[in-house]
């Protein structure tokens, strides 16, 4: 009975084994039908100086808005994205749709755009952006392209002279989600990037564990020491505000400065042009 039992289950899991590969399947066809049926935007959320909370740029954070299924995290489909090389073309939309938002926003309002490692794999990169830029009139500091630490699992040396290629075009380059994964001191040392983000998970762990805080310490010191800009992540409470720019951040993203929101909102808030957590 057991066996018969044990065969039972096995046959379930098989059925769900390939309900689930079919409707991956069916995201996948769904995806590559998603750029031309304009089905994609970008959500900005608010980055504020730690020292008096005023605005100074939006991270873009894309969104899907699928016909059927509704709104779809890009948890869901980036992962997606990247094994289908779809993320090329959705990549360099990105970079486009947020220089084209900046430009309606003053020189001092920076927008910072997620890189997936594949991106980082083509040599035309560089120029996509640079081209996006030009198009735009936008000054080349005013745009950060954000990478994890996963950029340098691949082909490193590829990955370092694009990124060192998007330097010399005078773009900033972030580290994101510093504190996850096999976050390494080492990759501070890499001259490439002028800024380090905090994961947002590391800094609410801080609010319940000592030794997180110490972490987090001597990382913001090593990176200060190499004059990075630090911003701390998923800041929710103020609490986790006041810890933070204590410990030298010097800025802020989080829901308690404002979700993201679409680009009518983030102009509001722009021209609103006061703290982004009294109107946000
Ligand atoms: P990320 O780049 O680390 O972006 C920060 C994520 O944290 C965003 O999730 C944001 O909505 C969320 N967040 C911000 N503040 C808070 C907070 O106070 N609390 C909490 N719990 N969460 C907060 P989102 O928008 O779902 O994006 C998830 C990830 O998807 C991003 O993480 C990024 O890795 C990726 N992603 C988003 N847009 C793009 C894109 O255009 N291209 C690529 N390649 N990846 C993207
Ligand atoms: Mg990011
Ligand atoms: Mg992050
Ligand atoms: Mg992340």
């Amino acid at each position: 009975q057991a066996k018969a039992r044990g065969r039972g289950m096995c046959c379930a899991f098989d059925a769900s084994m390939q309900k689930e590969a079919e409707q991956r399947l069916r995201l996948e066809e769904d995806l590559r039908h998603a750029l031309p049926g304009n089905q994609f935007r970008l959500t900005y959320q608010p980055l504020v100086r730690a020292s008096d909370q005023r605005l100074v740029g939006f991270e873009a954070l894309i969104r899907w808005h699928h016909p059927v299924r509704g709104l779809i995290s890009p948890l869901d489909f980036i992962p997606l994205a990247e094994e289908t090389g779809i993320i090329t073309h959705l990549g360099d939309w990105v970079i486009e749709e947020a220089c084209r938002a900046a430009a309606h926003w003053p020189d001092h309002i920076s927008v910072a755009v997620n890189l997936s490692p594949r991106q980082l794999v083509l040599p035309a990169l560089p120029n996509a952006v640079s081209e996006s830029l030009t198009r735009h009139r936008i000054k080349p500091n005013r745009l950060e392209l954000e990478v994890t630490e996963s950029v340098f699992l691949g082909d490193t040396h590829g990955a370092l002279d694009v990124l060192r290629r998007l330097r010399q075009l005078g773009v900033g380059i972030a580290l994101d989600d510093f504190g996850t994964g096999y976050s390494s001191l080492g990759y501070l040392n890499k001259t490439v990037f002028h800024k380090l983000k905090i994961d947002g998970s590391f800094v609410r762990e801080a609010a319940k564990n000592k030794e997180t805080v110490a972490i987090i310490q001597s990382i913001v010191t090593l990176a200060n020491s190499f004059r990075m800009t630090i911003t701390a992540e998923g800041v929710e409470t103020m609490a986790d505000f006041e810890r933070m720019r204590d410990m030298g951040c010097h800025q802020i993203q989080g829901y308690l400065f404002g979700r993201p929101m679409d680009f009518d909102k983030a102009t509001e808030l722009v021209r609103g042009g006061g703290n982004a957590r009294m109107s946000a």
